[in-house]
């Protein structure tokens, strides 16, 4: 069986946490030591304070559906259709979100609000966080 492409971010000392924490299982962003709001995408400089001391910390995985599309166009021969592109907000933060795919239903069954539990897949040295349905 052929494995589906996936386009990989190019791993950089600034984003590695979050590519690589799939392999213990955790999603983890940066942390704003100052004033605690999650770092996303990673940046040097706090958005909400300018702070720029942060940590690593790991997130519960867990969050909402925002809004998502179900793609149905083959764009390339690898990838099943359809699938589902969406985003989803982290519970640990508002407008803590990431793009991302659903899996592990059926595209119809997916809902906005619907919660939902990070899973990675991986590929290389980099774990692609995915979500599933959490009930
Ligand atoms: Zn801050």
């Amino acid at each position: 069986m052929t494995e589906e492409f996936r386009l990989l971010p190019a791993l950089t000392p600034t984003n590695e946490h979050f590519w690589r924490g799939g392999a213990q299982g955790e999603l983890v962003f940066l942390r704003c030591s100052a004033c605690r709001t999650y770092i996303h995408p990673p940046a040097p400089v706090c958005p909400s304070c300018l702070g720029r001391d942060h940590a690593r910390e790991a997130v519960s995985g867990r969050g909402q559906v925002v809004t998502f599309t179900i793609n149905h166009q083959p764009w390339n021969p690898t990838v099943e259709v359809p699938y589902v592109i969406a985003l989803v907000e982290l519970d640990e933060q508002t407008g803590l979100r990431l793009a991302t795919n659903i899996v592990g239903c059926r595209p119809e069954d997916v809902r906005i609000g619907m919660r939902v539990r990070v899973t990675f897949i991986e590929r290389e040295d980099v774990w692609l966080p995915l979500f599933e349905p959490d009930e």
